[in-house]
C-alpha cells in the first residue's frame, strides 16, 4: 500500500510543529517526521529544562540563605 503526502516536514521542533500544524489547517496532507525528541530543542534540551534548573536553583538558593538545607539528589 503507497500513502502519498502533499508536504513532508522533517523535525518537530518549533518550526516543524506549527508549519506542520498549518498546513493540515489549509488542507494539506502532511506527514512530519521526527528522529528524537518530539517538541524539538526547546521542550526537551533548551528553553524549559534550563529555565526549570534555574529557577529550581534560586529556590535552593533562597531557601539556603534562610537556614534552610535543600538535599541534592543525583539525576540518573
Ligand atoms: C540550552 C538551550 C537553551 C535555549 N534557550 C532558549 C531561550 O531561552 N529562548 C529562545 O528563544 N531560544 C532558546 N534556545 C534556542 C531554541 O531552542 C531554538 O531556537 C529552537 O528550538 C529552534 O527551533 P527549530 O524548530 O529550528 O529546531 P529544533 O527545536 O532543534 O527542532 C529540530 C528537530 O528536528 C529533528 N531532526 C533533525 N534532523 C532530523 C532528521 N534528519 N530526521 C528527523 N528529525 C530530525 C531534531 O531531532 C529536532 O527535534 C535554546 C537552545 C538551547 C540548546
Amino acid at each position: 500500500m503507497t500513502t502519498t503526502y502533499d508536504a513532508l516536514i522533517i523535525g518537530s521542533g518549533q518550526a516543524g510543529t506549527p508549519l506542520s500544524l498549518a498546513m493540515a489547517e489549509a488542507g494539506w496532507k502532511v506527514a512530519l517526521i521526527e528522529r528524537e525528541h518530539v517538541g524539538g530543542t526547546c521542550i526537551n534540551e533548551g528553553y524549559t529544562p534550563t529555565k526549570t534548573m534555574g529557577a529550581s536553583a534560586r529556590v535552593a538558593y533562597l531557601t539556603s540563605i534562610r537556614g534552610f538545607q535543600v538535599k541534592q539528589r543525583s539525576i540518573s
